[in-house]
């Protein structure tokens, strides 16, 4: 007797599933969709229970997202508390995810920021009559920047239209050598197949160099000519990592190094007592400000923080900082997703607080956060009022 193949939502075709799914989201009962297939697709033997996977294997194709509730009031105190710029109501979002899905509704959340900034560039665009109207995106490498760049992709698919695309990645390549699905390169295979232009500016160079090299390394024409092109991205997305987490790539990657011998333990010493806290594209900082590489390496990198400190500082300070595309001009957008680590889910907060703190590292015109680390950020401002 011929063994019956198993039944598999991801055999049904897109269109079967997606027409499914439309129905379903509208509110039709599941027996009726059921008798629509069965009548419409020429599948009399289609079952209403099936109905329920196709829903998961929509979700897994990208057809739809859930957006998650937003905490305003937090956002509300946390603005004050910190002192943060208020014109944008989007310059702060807080997702109200608790839990272990955290990380993945802040990056969805985060990604519906980027796409709506990325009409708001549009309509600048327009506006000042630059006679090409493209999007230049700087995506970050790390997982966090990883999972948002790929949540941008898809939320564009679903797009009427989209400007032309411009993609720069803000590091070279990857740091751990078993890691490449972290490093932003990897990210130029989700956009693809968009209906639209894209045009990829990789910075292909050595991850990490002598600090030494580092002019050297940036003058080679093949660097230097993307390095020269930073001043062209509208968007950026970037996440930080805290040095006190294991998970961080610039310290499991300086940690790997020293394994290797490629550092010796005092200079990484040296980070730590210099007060290194975390990193915003593997550049470290303290709660001071920017750092020193006290390591004697740093990674190959787009921008500085002092670069995105300007240009957030640039943005902010225009009067219609909060009119959705009322600006003209140049305008750049730093988003700063910063929830919880995506491995082990612990709080950044220690590293983030002083990006919200200190003028010389606030690297960001709009942060999304979520709930835990938002009143984790208030707790710990209100402790040092009550110091
Ligand atoms: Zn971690």
């Amino acid at each position: 007797m011929a063994r019956q193949i198993r039944w598999r939502p991801e055999d049904e075709s897109r269109e079967l599933i997606f027409a499914v799914c439309e129905r379903f989201l509208r509110g039709e009962k599941a027996a009726s969709i059921a008798r629509w297939v069965q009548r419409h697709c020429q599948r009399p033997s289609f079952r209403r229970t099936q109905i329920y996977p196709l829903l998961g294997a929509a979700s897994r194709l990208g057809f739809f997202q859930l957006l998650p509730p937003l905490e305003r009031q937090l956002a509300a105190d946390l603005r004050a508390v910190y002192k943060l710029p208020h014109q944008d109501p989007e310059s702060l979002i807080v997702v109200n995810a608790p839990g272990p899905a955290a990380h993945d509704h802040l990056t969805t959340a985060a990604a519906a920021l980027v796409v709506r900034l990325m009409k708001r560039v549009v309509e600048q665009k327009r506006r000042s009559g630059v006679p090409r109207v493209e999007v230049h995106l700087g995506l970050g490498g790390g997982m966090t920047a990883m999972m948002v760049s790929r949540k941008i992709a898809r939320a564009l698919a679903a797009e009427r239209e989209l400007p032309p695309l411009v993609i720069h990645t803000l590091s070279s390549g990857g740091f751990l050598p078993n890691e490449p699905q972290k490093s932003p390169i990897s990210c130029f295979s989700y956009f693809d197949g968009l209906p639209t232009e894209i045009e990829c500016v990789a910075l292909f160079t050595e991850t990490v160099v002598s600090s030494d090299d580092f002019g050297l390394v940036t003058a080679n024409p093949a660097v230097k000519c993307v390095m020269d092109r930073k001043n062209e991205i509208d968007i950026v997305v970037t996440s930080l990592a805290a040095a006190s987490d294991r998970h961080g790539l610039l310290r499991r990657y300086l940690e790997w190094l020293r394994e290797m011998g490629g550092i010796d333990e005092a200079k990484l010493d040296r980070m730590h007592q210099n007060g290194w806290i975390g990193d915003v594209q593997f550049r470290p900082y303290s709660a001071a400000g920017p750092m020193d590489d006290h390591c004697g390496v740093r990674a190959v990198t787009l921008l500085e923080i002092s670069d995105l400190v300007e240009w957030a500082n640039h943005t902010i300070s225009a009067k219609s900082f909060g009119d959705q595309g009322k600006q003209t001009g140049s305008f750049k957008y730093i988003v700063l997703v910063a929830g919880p680590c995506a491995e082990c889910g612990e709080l950044k907060t220690v590293a983030l607080k002083p990006l919200l703190e200190n003028e010389k590292l606030r690297v960001f015109t709009h942060l999304v956060t979520d709930v835990a680390t938002a009143q984790d950020l208030l707790q710990k401002a209100q402790e040092q009022m009550k110091k």
